[in-house]
């Protein structure tokens, strides 16, 4: 299985890729985290991504393009994949389309995850994270056993500094100019199926393993 999960930031797409690469036993390639790691670790990449990352901003494409055109080249990837983030701009899919292309692997499905904005907001200003772990709560949706501890390494948790209010309108306003065109581009090629994101994540999983049977893929 070969699959992209698009959608705006904080429609849950990370969480749901999350659950069916564990399903399914496939990588997941979530340039976010890869970045977001990158910049801890402060790495060349990271140091070069981190002020865009900060403002809410796209990193430019050739960098991402790089990051996904190494790992798809790995064995792991060799069985199917799934991307969490990347493609976001129609460069980066066309970029990919040539990568899948050299490989005779052709994307199977996009998952476009779709959400409300006012719900979205919502969702991205209670999300919290563990520096640690990387595991990820809401504090009304999923919070963790104690407030503001990982339930998984103990550590105290944060907030991507991404997710400030700022930084959450300019996430959004550059989805809807750069990532929303990839809906009409993924739709003509006859590969898009929209998910309705809303509801409780179960719920969503239930829609999303529904559309991947619908297409012979689970
Ligand atoms: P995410 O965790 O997917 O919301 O990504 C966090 C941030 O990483 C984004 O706001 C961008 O600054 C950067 N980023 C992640 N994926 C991409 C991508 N495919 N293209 C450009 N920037 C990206």
């Amino acid at each position: 299985m070969r699959l992209v999960f698009l959608g705006a930031p904080g429609v849950g797409k990370g969480t749901q890729a999350e659950r069916i690469a564990a399903r399914f036993h496939l990588p997941k390639i979530s340039t976010g985290d890869i970045l977001r790691e990158a910049v801890r670790n402060q790495t060349p990449l990271g140091l070069e991504a981190k002020a865009c990352m900060e403002q809410g901003k796209l990193v430019p494409d050739s960098v991402v393009v790089g990051i996904v055109k190494s790992k798809l080249a790995e064995p792991g990837c060799a069985g199917g994949f799934l991307l969490d983030g990347f493609p976001r701009t129609v460069g980066q899919a066309e970029e990919l389309a040539a990568m899948l292309g050299t490989t005779g692997r052709p994307l199977d499905r996009v998952l476009n995850v779709v959400v409300p904005r006012t719900d979205v907001v919502r969702r991205l200003s209670g999300r919290r994270s563990c520096p640690k772990c990387q595991a990820v709560y809401h504090v009304d949706f999923a919070p963790p056993k104690t407030e503001g501890v990982c339930d998984q390494c103990k550590s105290a948790l944060v907030q991507r500094s991404d997710d400030r209010r700022e930084a959450v309108e300019t996430r959004l306003t550059v989805y809807e100019e750069q990532t929303a065109p990839l809906i009409a581009y993924y739709r003509q090629r006859g590969l898009l199926s929209d998910l309705d994101g809303k509801g409780p994540i179960d719920e969503v999983q239930g829609r999303l393993l529904n559309v991947l049977a619908a297409q012979g893929l689970a």
